[in-house]
């Protein structure tokens, strides 16, 4: 397949770039303007395998169309987006421009192009507040915070633009809470202010935090503290691998990526002391705005539907993995 990756420099991105190299078979372009992505990935992943990188910005439409003209690609993996709650809380048009308006003109040309595939990364998020805190694809979209509304508008506009146009084929991937690096050292996730728990703590088992913050101890959950369901970021880009292939004897689908276990924030930083044998220092902080207090997968469609196999389901392998990338880096 000729496949063209946004946000392939990025974390998840790069991942799947490295998954879709190894197997191989593939023609790939990648594009990103290492806001968030790094150069540093995309050198290593040019020792997995040969692809084309353009640095560009998704808003620059008419260089956009030139690249779609030019390639005739058979799917589109759209990762290019922001992903920080909290930010989106303080600075809600930064998402809804990125995460929606470029990702539907990234969907228009998909239709003046006649692209036929396109898996879109979009977020447990989307779901908001759900009231058991275990979701399926069928639960109740109704997020709480602007991120999860970008992400949601774009899964509402891939829809429409599938229900009218049958030979577009969308797989929507409702990620949870993605962690950990490849399991080789390659690569891993860059971000320079990180905010994601897994990351937070790994910085400050490896003393480049003096210390990290409990974001709200008086949840509603077993301890107080809020409980996400965390996958290996080599599963997860796996998941993107086997919707692909789906779809191409299937029709449109949304799954959710995750485990179905959920492990509160105190579960993680145990693990993360436990997996390092470092006692860093942890302190309770007021809570975050945006943050539901229980998100958990029900994932049992994208096993059942597609041969996704999850290989490292261990919250201790995450850390590990996690853990030994941030030293390297
Ligand atoms: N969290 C925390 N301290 C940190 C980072 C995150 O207590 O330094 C909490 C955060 O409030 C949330 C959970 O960890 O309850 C997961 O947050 P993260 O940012 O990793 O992912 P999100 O679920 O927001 O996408």
């Amino acid at each position: 397949m000729k496949i063209l990756i946004t946000g392939g420099a990025g974390y998840i991105g790069s991942h799947v770039v490295k998954a879709l190299l190894e197997e191989g078979g593939h023609e790939i372009v990648v594009i990103d303007n290492l806001c968030k992505g790094t150069q540093k990935a995309i050198d290593a992943l040019k020792s997995v395998g040969a692809f084309e990188f353009i640095q560009m910005d998704l808003e620059n439409i008419a260089k956009m169309d030139e690249i779609f003209k030019f390639n005739k690609f058979d799917a589109i993996i759209h990762f290019a987006a922001f992903i920080e709650v909290f930010e989106s809380m303080s600075n809600p048009l930064k998402y809804y421009l990125n995460n929606t308006a470029n990702a539907i003109n990234l969907i228009a040309l998909c239709q003046k192009y006649g692209v036929k595939n396109f898996i879109f990364s979009s977020t447990a998020a989307t779901y908001g507040e759900p009231e058991t805190g275990v979701v399926s694809e069928e639960s109740p979209q109704n997020p709480i915070n602007p991120y999860g509304r970008s992400k949601l508008m774009t899964e509402w506009v891939l829809k429409d633009a599938g229900a009218a146009n049958r030979d577009f084929k969308y797989g929507i991937l409702r990620y949870f809470n993605v962690a950990g690096a490849s399991s080789d050292g390659l690569i891993g996730q860059n971000y320079p202010n990180a905010t994601h728990l897994v990351k937070v703590a790994t910085q400050t088992i490896v003393g480049k935090r003096e210390k990290m913050s409990i974001f709200g101890d008086n949840y509603p959950t077993s301890d107080g503290t809020c409980v996400r369901d965390y996958i290996h970021v080599e599963d997860l880009a796996q998941a993107h691998l086997s919707v692909l292939r789906y779809l191409q004897n299937n029709d449109s689908s949304v799954f959710n990526v995750g485990y179905g276990t959920g492990f509160s924030v105190k579960e993680v930083i145990e693990c993360a002391k436990k997996v390092s044998g470092v006692d860093f220092k942890v302190e309770n902080a007021p809570r975050r705005d945006g943050d539901p207090a229980r998100l958990i997968s029900n994932a049992d469609k994208l096993k059942a539907k597609t041969d996704w196999t999850p290989k490292h389901n261990n919250l201790e392998e995450i850390v590990q993995s996690a853990l030994n990338w941030e030293k390297k880096n």
